[in-house]
């Protein structure tokens, strides 16, 4: 789960982590109002979109000349006129998609004097399955161009469980800036609080690009991306509420409804699998075979009708969809159910695509009679195999 920037700078603050004063707003008026409230003389007016880049990203309705999602002010008319551009207009960046994102969100901020940028990360490091601090003298960059092109200037340092963040971990953080005397002093306290915040909230990310030295030699973070374990956020009710779900997929939020599931991907076939393991084998052998999932769907081991309805509208609610593969192993859930759910919502929702049925286990005959009575064009599959087969053979057969 991901929160805006506005709401990480929030709860960063919390932990002690050094942020220029702000104020969200939801309108023009709340974005001049901020100005009363912060010093000046230099304002700073975000659009708050679950992506980063947008500085330099460009409004679709504004064309090609106009300024990006992060502009600076000098008066509230400034503040204004920024506010105005954004508020209800798309934002493009390198991280949103062609389609971009519409701006509903501002965070009007306190701007700082800048003297230099660094770019500092904390995630989970798979490889060695630790927390890795991810620290660079590149900051403000885009940070994937960085490893690409120098990839000596990111330094990685990992904090083992164990012992939690030692003082030796902030040091090695500050050397990886190339920070002395004072700003190394800081620069170990902002690494030791980012930690505090990455534990106390169960996050899965936390990236801070750019974190700045101001003219006035201190530190602070200016732009800060969080990003939660969805597994974990049952015991962060108060992080939960932080939830924008205008920021996410609408197919992908209505299957998290049926507790599905669901990621969207960039193929043709919609697939409807049991288990997450066997997910990811159909994936494999609808590439195997020439054609790419159009989505990843696991709808779990206890999966009843409504559950295989729901998944099934979801599927068919992608235009891109060109043909279905379902895929179950009725062990818990049995096939005669799943069975019953998949003509169910086939004839609901008016099935216009070829769709192959893979079904094995508990009650699989009382499965296959159900699909083959439905009076549905339904094409049985006896194994996984011989069901990727048939999918992308219909698919281009309708072609
Ligand atoms: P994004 O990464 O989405 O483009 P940032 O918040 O990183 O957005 O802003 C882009 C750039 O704008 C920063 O690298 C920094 O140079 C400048 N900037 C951001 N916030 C401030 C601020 N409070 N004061 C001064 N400059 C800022
Ligand atoms: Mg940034």
């Amino acid at each position: 789960m991901n929160i805006h920037e506005y709401q990480a700078k929030e709860l960063l603050a919390k932990f002690g982590v050094p942020v220029p004063a702000g104020f969200a707003a939801l309108s023009v008026e709340e974005a001049v109002a901020a100005t009363e409230k912060l010093p000046g003389p230099l304002y700073v007016v975000k659009a708050q979109i679950h992506a980063g880049g947008r500085g330099k990203g460009k409004f679709k309705e504004l064309g090609p000349d106009a300024k990006g999602g992060v502009r600076l002010a000098k008066t509230a008319e400034e503040v204004r006129a920024a506010a105005t551009d954004m508020l209800g207009n798309t934002l493009v960046t390198i991280q949103t998609g062609d389609a971009g994102k519409q701006v509903n969100r501002l965070y009007v901020t306190d701007g700082v004097d800048i003297a230099k940028e660094f770019y500092l990360a904390l995630l989970v490091n798979r490889a060695t399955g630790r927390v890795s601090m991810v620290a660079s003298t590149e900051g403000g960059m885009d940070i994937e161009t960085v490893a690409h092109d120098t990839p000596e200037k990111i330094h990685s340092i990992d904090i083992d469980a164990a012992t939690g963040f030692m003082p030796h971990h902030g040091r090695a953080v500050a050397a990886a800036l190339e920070l002395t005397g004072d700003l190394a002093k800081q620069a170990a306290n902002v690494a030791s609080k980012l930690y505090d915040a990455f534990l106390g909230t169960d996050a899965e990310q936390i990236e801070i690009n750019p974190l700045a030295v101001t003219e006035d030699g201190k530190l602070m973070v200016l732009d800060a991306k969080v990003g939660f374990d969805g597994n974990a956020m049952f015991r962060h009710k108060d992080l939960m509420e932080l939830r924008d779900t205008t920021e996410e997929d609408a197919m992908e939020l209505e299957a998290s409804k049926y507790d599905l599931a669901y990621i969207k991907l960039d193929g043709d076939i919609g697939c409807m699998v049991n288990g997450a393991g066997l997910a990811m084998a159909t994936m494999d052998i609808i590439k195997l075979n020439g054609m790419f999932p159009a989505n990843f769907l696991d709808v779990g081991g206890g999966a009843n009708k409504e559950k295989v309805t729901a998944a099934f509208k979801i599927i068919l609610a992608d235009p891109a969809v060109k043909g279905i593969l379902v895929n179950i192993f009725g062990g818990i859930m049995k096939c005669d159910i799943i069975a019953e759910g998949i003509v169910a919502a086939a004839k609901e929702v008016n099935l216009s695509v070829p769709l192959v049925v893979r079904l094995e286990g508990t009650n699989v005959q009382a499965g296959k009679d159900i699909l083959a009575n439905s009076g549905l064009a339904i094409v049985p599959a006896n194994d996984l195999g011989d069901a990727a087969k048939k999918i992308v053979a219909e698919v281009q057969k309708a072609a």
